[in-house]
């Protein structure tokens, strides 16, 4: 596949026992989403050195481009995502003194800012900086833990922390200009049909025709319920292709065929959008 292919994998307890919500996963396949790039799957698991490691070599495996892992990274003895990696690569782990002085420094102008009293490299800060060899740590401007960028075959794994404004902030200052350049971009094109009187089941079959005569148009209904009596229904249609004006046609031309389908089966189609983009 001529795609750029994300992967991400979601580290921490608290994300499986509900007490905090994903919105890392949001966020990430959102923007990895703007970039053009194709996130074939996303994981959740647990603070589980074993799960951590499994999870991660079955995605190199399948050849992945680029894993990205949140949460795990800070001091705490429950923070390993680190030794996940380092297990699944069969690589030690060692102390990286490019992170010991990226966190110098942070501890140094927080000390200088009077938010903190000592700068001095606990074990507990050595812990932060002690990476799988061969990572490159990764700047964070929010806070200690730097990011890990480690590559292993053709895929490169980002490891970055839980706290939503320090992934995020990793994530925009050191991936986003490198993966603008680099990913794959396809482009998408989207037409969203705004349909009533027809459901689901009716509508199933015409949109098997549709698939049949354009197989590169994403189709999906959201089904609306009844309103006044009327049964509402969205379908987005998409086309995502490396060619922008091909993909604009085909989706608009889909789109043109299952609104006669659904007026032949005594639907409405009230209203027509189109954007550029995955709508
Ligand atoms: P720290 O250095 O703060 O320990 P960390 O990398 O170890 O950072 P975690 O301990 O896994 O990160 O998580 C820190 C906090 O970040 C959690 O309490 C949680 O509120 C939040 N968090 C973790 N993962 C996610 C996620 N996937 N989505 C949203 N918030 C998250
Ligand atoms: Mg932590």
């Amino acid at each position: 596949m001529d795609q750029t292919v994300f992967e991400i994998i979601s580290v921490g307890n608290e994300l499986l026992i509900g007490r905090v919500e994903n919105t890392n996963l949001h966020w990430l396949v959102t923007q990895i989403t703007i970039m053009g790039g194709f996130v074939r799957r996303a994981v959740t698991i647990r603070d589980d050195l074993s799960e951590i490691s499994t999870v991660l070599r079955d995605s190199i495996g399948r050849g992945t481009d680029w894993v990205v892992m949140s949460g795990g990274l800070g001091p705490t003895y429950d923070d390993m995502t680190l030794q996940g990696v380092a297990l699944a690569l069969r690589r030690e782990m060692e102390v990286n003194e490019d992170a010991v002085s990226m966190m110098k420094r942070r501890y140094e102008s927080l000390v200088a800012q009077g938010v903190l009293s000592d700068y001095a490299m606990t074990p507990a800060r050595v812990k932060m900086a002690t990476l799988p060899r061969g990572s490159v740590p990764l700047r964070n401007s929010q806070g200690s833990a730097p990011g890990v960028l480690v590559t292993e075959g053709k895929s490169s794994i980002v490891c970055l922390p839980g706290v939503p404004k320090e992934m995020k902030a990793i994530f925009a200052e050191s991936l986003m200009p490198f993966l603008e350049k680099n990913v794959i971009r396809l482009h998408s094109y989207s037409v969203t049909l705004f349909v009533s009187r027809i459901v689901e089941s009716v509508l199933s079959p015409l949109l098997d025709e549709v698939l049949k005569s354009y197989p590169a148009v994403y189709v999906k209904s959201h089904p609306k319920g009844v309103e006044d009596g009327v049964s509402k229904i969205q379908i987005h249609l998409m086309c995502s292709m490396a060619d922008g004006v091909e993909s604009k046609r085909r989706a608009v031309a889909a789109g043109k065929m299952l609104s006669s389908l659904i007026a032949g089966a005594k639907g409405v189609v009230d209203r027509v959008e189109e954007a550029v983009g995955q709508g």
